[in-house]
């Protein structure tokens, strides 16, 4: 049973059963027979299937969102953006997808050659809960299009929002196996990675999480995409709009609780806007809401789980020994949920062991830089390599930092987003592969080379 608690509440929620050996396989053998007929359809089928998932969940929009903040705690405001973002997202490979899967064609000395994409059978899913619809659909909405099918693992915590995305699936009329939720817990992952019938297998997710998935992967010599952490920076340098760059920089730390690969973690201010920059963050972090996430007025809700709020908690403390010091926040609330304010930290030394860390909560850590070699040193100087957002309106200071950032993404004068027109992922250890795009597309699929005399 999967037993879980409302993080808003500390109430427990309806347990949900696990599958056991035999429906699993089950759930395989019907996979494996739906990819059978489903990487003969046509295109036109595929579109019109992810046109009907769009329309699925709109129409239960509210639903879904409910499920979504009662689950892991996000706002109902945020969840219901989410719900439409995913629609977006399938409409998105339903118009410009086609075009991605054309053929290439190359001369070659005795003739020519086509580069032909063809898809490769199931696709194993691995998902968090920090966008329970979000990080599906951006395996699912491709994977549907390039023929492939798919299985989803989703995490512990978001079983219900995993069999709400089955739910939808089959509403819009996909046929039998073609998207099935697997209620299993990680200890399951390991043999279906191994099993024949698998093809592939992306996950999102935490490092450890990511080092065991891969190493199966490799075991069993499948393709592997990983989303893992980050611990983005987010860069102000003299020239930016301060206090635009305080608003977003805001927002993009505590976003979904702070519970984001890609919220910016990290605040380096270079020394001459450093005073004036940190009191507009600190003043807009102070003024930032939290409590019931149902309600319209806040802006964040409870962190996913009181396991993860005494994480952050423990994190902070660490933290402070190690030499950083609070300037305010990170405080439970007095409330039933698993509430923390948001908070900031300063002096955080580089060099410590929380500095190499990621922090899934609402507290910014803000450093100083004197110069633009020293923010892009600091920027660096962390295991992850997700994504980055650079506040400069100078052109020369742009292109040092879009060449010099080591990570996957680079946002300008913006929050780091992921849309479903770019490529989405990162380097180092926050991973490998893309996702969205024609790129994720193709991640999971066969270039055929087709050689003609
Ligand atoms: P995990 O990485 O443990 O969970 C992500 C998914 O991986 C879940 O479906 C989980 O299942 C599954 N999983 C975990 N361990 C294994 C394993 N050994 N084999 C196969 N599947 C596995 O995230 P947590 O919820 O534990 O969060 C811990 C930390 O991870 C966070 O504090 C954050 O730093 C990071 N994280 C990063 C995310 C991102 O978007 N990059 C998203 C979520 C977390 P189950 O839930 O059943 O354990």
């Amino acid at each position: 049973m999967f037993e879980t608690v409302n993080p808003a509440t500390g109430e427990a929620r309806p347990p949900i059963e696990e599958l056991d050996a035999a429906g699993i396989e089950a759930a395989l053998a019907t996979a494996h027979a739906a990819y059978k007929d489903w990487r003969l359809t046509s295109v036109e089928t595929r579109t019109d299937l992810l046109s009907k998932i769009a329309e699925a969940f709109e129409a239960n929009k509210d639903r879904l969102a409910h499920t979504a903040t009662e689950e892991m705690g996000k706002t109902l405001k945020s969840a219901i953006a989410e719900v439409e973002k995913c629609a977006a997202g399938f409409r998105y490979y339903a118009e410009a997808g086609p075009d991605f899967l054309k053929d290439q064609r190359v001369q070659t000395k005795g003739g020519h050659a086509i580069a032909t994409w063809q898809p490769i059978g199931i696709v194993l899913a691995v998902m968090p809960w920090n966008f329970p619809y979000w990080q599906v659909v951006r395996f699912l909405a491709p994977a549907i299009l390039a023929g492939n099918v798919g299985l989803l693992k989703h995490a512990s915590i978001t079983q219900g929002c995993g069999a709400l995305i089955e739910e939808m699936v089959r509403a819009a009329g996909a046929p039998e196996g073609l998207f099935t939720n697997l209620p299993i817990k990680s200890g399951a992952v390991e043999a279906l990675i191994a099993d024949d019938r698998v093809a592939a297998v992306t996950l999102t997710g935490s490092e450890g999480a990511g080092q065991k998935v891969a190493e199966a992967a490799g075991r069993a010599l499948k393709k592997v995409v990983l989303e893992l952490g980050g611990s983005d920076p987010f860069i102000v340098l003299p020239s930016a709009d301060l206090d635009e760059a305080a608003k977003v920089a805001t927002t993009a730390r505590i976003q979904n609780a702070g519970q984001s690969c890609i919220c910016a973690k990290r605040m380096i201010v270079h020394a001459d806007v450093f005073d004036a920059f940190l009191d507009k963050f600190s003043a807009a972090m102070r003024a930032a809401k939290v409590g019931d996430p149902m309600d319209e007025a806040n802006d964040i809700g409870p962190l996913s789980s009181f396991e993860q709020r005494d994480t952050v908690i423990e994190q902070v403390a660490r933290a402070r020994e190690e030499g950083a010091r609070l300037l305010f926040g990170a405080e439970k609330l007095d409330l039933p949920g698993a509430y923390l304010t948001p908070g900031i930290l300063l002096d955080v030394d580089p060099d410590s062991d929380f500095a190499k860390e990621e922090l899934f909560g609402p507290v910014a850590m803000v450093f100083r830089a004197d110069d633009l070699d020293a923010a892009i040193a600091l920027a660096n100087d962390v295991p992850f390599g997700l994504g980055s957002s650079i506040w400069t309106n100078d052109e020369g200071e742009r292109e040092r930092l879009v060449r010099d950032l080591e990570c996957g993404m680079v946002a300008v004068n913006q929050m780091v987003a992921s849309v479903p027109e770019a490529p989405f992922g990162g380097i180092k250890r926050s991973g490998h592969g893309r996702e969205l795009g024609p790129w994720g597309m193709h991640e999971f699929m066969n270039l055929k080379a087709v050689l003609v005399k």
